[in-house]
This record gives structure tokens, C-alpha cells and sequence, in this order.
């Protein structure tokens, strides 16, 4: 089922979970391990994320170096299937414009629809390791406006080659990203609004948002999207912040702020239960004031402590 439909049907706000794939040579068993206790809230649905190739250079047996391009965390669209298939649950996959030209990204299209589905998740990337800036595959898409372009094409039957007349329609609900904070590289919270908004007139159904630990960014965000027009459903995303390092590799990766009570809280912890004992109250308290304020969607950033968000669901539900 579409996000769309999940949401209309809703009578209260939905529970959804965001994973990682697992890093290359470990078995699915350790998504399954993941989720399979978080399933006893019901989750409408399960992201997953996508993660681009990375340039390395490795030693070849002659002395030299070669740049080889390795992708640490394959299996996306894989691990959707398995979980659509084991749970029953509708499953998300992050497609992502870095490093696809337009007709892989067409190609990984059919597959989805082939596979049965109907939702997913449309982002530009971040720029590769090798990187200063995000550079666009030389066929591909500079920003995720443009893929979620080449998706509604899809969904009107439009394929790159022009003689296919008459091509399947696929069906895709399209979700786009959101920061309440703003975009790293946006020059300001209204101008980044101003592009979002246009992912939303081409097509993209609704927003999940960048994490943030204080509940009034998102609820800013909410009313400034509203007046720039924005008015699709806005998912707040969560995530536990559990440990001291944390608290600086958080800003730096994801440029969000962690707020000083936070800071200082999780400062004055001595071992790992103190730390996850912080991070469960902050999360549980984000939680119940998101419901009190009738979010649509809880959607939990799982990765690392899956453990975190089952204890602030079983408190919650
Ligand atoms: P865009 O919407 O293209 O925006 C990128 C920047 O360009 C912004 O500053 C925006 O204001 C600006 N901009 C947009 N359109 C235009 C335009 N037409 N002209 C000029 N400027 C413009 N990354 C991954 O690699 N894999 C994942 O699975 C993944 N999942 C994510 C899930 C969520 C919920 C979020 C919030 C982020 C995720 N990311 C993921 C990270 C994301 O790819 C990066 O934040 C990336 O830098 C921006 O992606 P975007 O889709 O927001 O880009």
C-alpha cells in the first residue's frame, strides 16, 4: 500500500522504521534480528536506505595501485523484497540520483515495480568520499527534483526511448527529504523551502524529515512549509542519540543541532546504561510531545540501537 493511503486511512498517528542494509559479507539475518522485535508496533512501513559506491585504491599483486569503486553496504532493493515478503509489511527503498545515469535509474524502476513496490523514497546523495562536491553522474540527475521527474514520467508510461508507445504505467508514491534545520547546502531555511516545494509540484506525494532533537524545528518547519504552499504530509524523523560521541559526529555528519539540555545530560553519563537511559528519555519525551501535537508518522532512525526505540514504543503503545 501507498504512504498516501497508509496515512489517509490512518484514525491515529503510524509508527514507520528506517535500517541500513548491512555492511557487505553479513547476513540478512542481522536485519531480521533488527526488526523483528519492533514489528510487535505495527510499522506501516519500513524504509531502507541506499548507499553509493565509494572509489578505493587497492594494491595490486604487481606493486601498483588501482582505483577500484566498492559499495560497502549493497542490497536495497533486496532486503525490501525479504522484508515485504517475511513481515508483510510495505517496504521503502532510498534511490538516490549519485552515480546512476537516467537509464540505470530506469532500469532500477522497472525492477521495483516488477517486484510489486509502489513506494520510494527519491534523494539526490551526498557527494562520494573522493568528493568536495556532489557532481552528477555525466547522464544522470543533479538534483532529486529531476528524479522525481523521471518517476511521474514513469508512472505516465513515459520511458527514456521514445519509440517504446504504449509503455506499462508504474504507480509510484514518491517521497522526498525535508530539513527542518535546512540543507547543508542551502543558503537559507525559505530557499531550501523553495526547492522542496518544487519536488512537491513535480510530483513527490509527501516529506520525511532529517532527524532533529528538538521538536521545535520540525514545528517550524511545519508552519514555513505551509507558507511557501507546502502542503503535503510532513514526517518527522527520530532518532536516539545514545553515546558522548555522538554529540559532535551528529552536527558534523548531519548538521542538526543537539540541544545544550541534551548535551549536558548525556555529558554527566558514566557507562552505557546512564547514556541510553538519557538518549531513551529525550526520545520518549520528543515522542509524546510530537503525539500530543497530532504528528502523522513517528519514523524512527533504527540504525545502531534498534533496542532504544523498542523501549520509548513499549512505553508509548
Ligand atoms: P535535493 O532536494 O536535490 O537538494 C540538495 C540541495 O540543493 C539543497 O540545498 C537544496 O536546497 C538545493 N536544491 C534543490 N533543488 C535545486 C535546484 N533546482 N536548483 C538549485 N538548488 C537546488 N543519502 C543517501 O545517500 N542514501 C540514503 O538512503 C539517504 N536517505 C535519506 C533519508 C532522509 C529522510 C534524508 C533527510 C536524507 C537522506 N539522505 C540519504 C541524505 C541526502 O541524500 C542528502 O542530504 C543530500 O545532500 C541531499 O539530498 P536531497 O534529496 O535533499 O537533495
Amino acid at each position: 500500500m501507498k504512504v498516501t493511503q497508509h496515512l489517509a486511512n490512518a484514525k491515529k498517528t503510524i509508527i514507520s522504521l528506517e535500517i541500513l542494509p548491512p555492511t557487505k559479507g553479513k547476513s540478512i539475518e542481522s536485519i531480521y534480528h533488527h526488526l523483528s522485535p519492533l514489528m510487535e508496533f505495527n510499522p506501516s512501513f519500513v524504509n531502507v536506505t541506499y548507499h553509493r559506491a565509494e572509489q578505493m585504491y587497492k594494491k595490486r599483486a604487481d606493486g601498483n595501485f588501482e582505483r577500484v569503486e566498492i559499495r560497502k553496504r549493497p542490497g536495497t532493493v533486496g532486503i525490501c523484497a525479504a522484508i515485504m515478503n517475511k513481515y508483510k509489511v510495505e517496504a521503502i527503498p532510498h534511490l538516490i540520483c549519485g552515480g546512476f545515469s537516467k537509464e540505470e535509474t530506469e532500469n532500477a524502476l522497472i525492477d521495483l515495480h516488477f517486484l510489486g513496490l509502489e513506494n520510494v523514497l527519491a534523494l539526490r546523495g551526498d557527494a562520494a568520499a573522493n568528493e568536495k562536491f556532489f557532481t552528477p553522474h555525466p547522464n544522470g540527475h543533479r538534483y532529486a527534483e529531476d528524479l522525481v521527474k523521471q518517476i511521474i514520467d514513469l508512472n505516465n508510461g513515459r520511458y527514456m526511448e521514445e519509440d517504446i508507445m504504449d509503455g506499462v504505467k508504474t504507480d509510484f508514491c514518491i517521497g522526498v527529504a525535508g530539513y527542518p534545520e535546512k540543507h547543508f547546502e542551502a543558503p537559507n531555511l525559505d530557499t531550501d523551502i523553495y526547492y522542496l516545494k518544487r519536488k512537491i509540484d513535480m510530483g513527490a506525494d509527501y516529506v520525511t524529515t532529517q532527524m532533529f532533537f528538538n521538536n521545535e524545528h520540525y514545528y517550524n518547519y511545519v508552519k514555513r512549509c505551509k507558507e511557501h504552499n507546502v502542503n503535503v504530509p510532513i514526517l518527522p524523523g527520530l532518532k536516539p542519540l545514545t553515546n558522548k560521541r555522538q554529540l559532535t559526529m551528529i552536527p558534523s555528519i548531519f548538521n542538526v543541532e543537539v540541544p545544550y539540555d541534551l548535551y549536558n545530560e548525556m555529558m554527566k553519563t558514566k557507562n552505557e546504561a546512564d547514556s541510553d537511559k538519557v538518549g531513551t528519555e529525550w526520545l520518549l519525551a520528543q515522542c509524546r510531545d510530537l503525539l500530543k501535537n497530532n504528528v502523522p508518522v513517528l519514523h524512527f532512525y533504527t540504525l545502531g540501537k534498534p533496542q532504544i526505540v523498542y523501549n520509548v514504543l513499549k512505553e508509548l503503545f
